[in-house]
């Protein structure tokens, strides 16, 4: 049996900065679950989907197809060939991915997805559910925890890097309507895992972060 560290917490709480160090650190490949939501929402919105039509949502979200490429420490995803890289990462993306991810037909898919990955390899896996829902038995569990201000703080610098300009306070406005989405949802919401180790990395750098994890994982 292959090993699942799972890493749960709000956006911009560091989830994916601290999981890419570890899958670095440890050998073990990167599984990033909120990308596999932005797909369905990148593909929706394309299709001209209303994403706030959750009945419209699961239909089409049957049809999408996702390829699982193991490439370097990290499970790539490709949708027709490709990875669709920034395309899931704007802005219009935050405001629509929370309510696709409500639906519960598309919670099933991702979590079917989510649970063959252990195939490819060892993995570490961020997300919202993945200690609680998706891997409940992991011995290997983390919830990380952040003040918002810094949590907007760190997301505008890194999407003003992806070339999507907005102010702190746009930003924080985003995340926080997301958070209040993904924590009062009925399927799988955002919260402390029961038995999860919780980390606040308000004032931590990555890699006290990752020292932590590594640490209680014995990994
Ligand atoms: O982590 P990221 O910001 O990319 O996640 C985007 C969205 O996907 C979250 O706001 C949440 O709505 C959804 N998500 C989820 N369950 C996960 C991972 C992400 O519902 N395990």
């Amino acid at each position: 049996m292959h090993k699942v560290i799972c890493i749960d917490g709000p956006s911009g709480s560091g989830k994916s900065t601290t999981a890419r160090a570890v899958a670095e650190r440890e050998g073990v490949l990167f599984v990033d679950s909120g990308a596999l939501y932005r797909i369905m929402t990148w593909r929706a919105l394309e299709a001209g989907v209303d994403c706030r039509d959750a009945a419209a949502v699961a239909a089409f979200c049957k049809g999408v197809k996702v390829d699982f490429v193991v490439k370097g420490n990290r499970v790539a995803y490709e949708v027709d060939g490709e990875e669709p890289g920034d395309r899931i990462r704007t802005p219009e993306i935050n405001a629509n991915v929370s309510p696709v991810s409500a639906v519960p037909e598309v919670r099933a898919i991702v979590t079917g997805w989510l649970r063959e990955m252990p195939k490819l390899g060892d993995i570490v896996v961020e997300g919202r559910d993945i200690g609680s829902v998706v891997y409940p038995d992991s011995p290997y569990r983390f919830y990380l925890d952040c003040d918002p201000d810094e949590r907007a703080r760190r997301r505008q610098k890194e999407d003003a890097g992806k070339g999507f300009v907005q102010t702190e306070a746009q930003v924080k406005a985003s995340l926080l309507a997301r958070d209040k989405i993904d924590s009062s949802r009925k399927t799988a919401p955002l919260k402390v895992p029961e038995g999860a180790i919780r980390i606040d990395t308000t004032h931590l750098s990555v890699a006290e972060v990752v020292d932590a994890i590594a640490k209680a994982a014995g990994v």
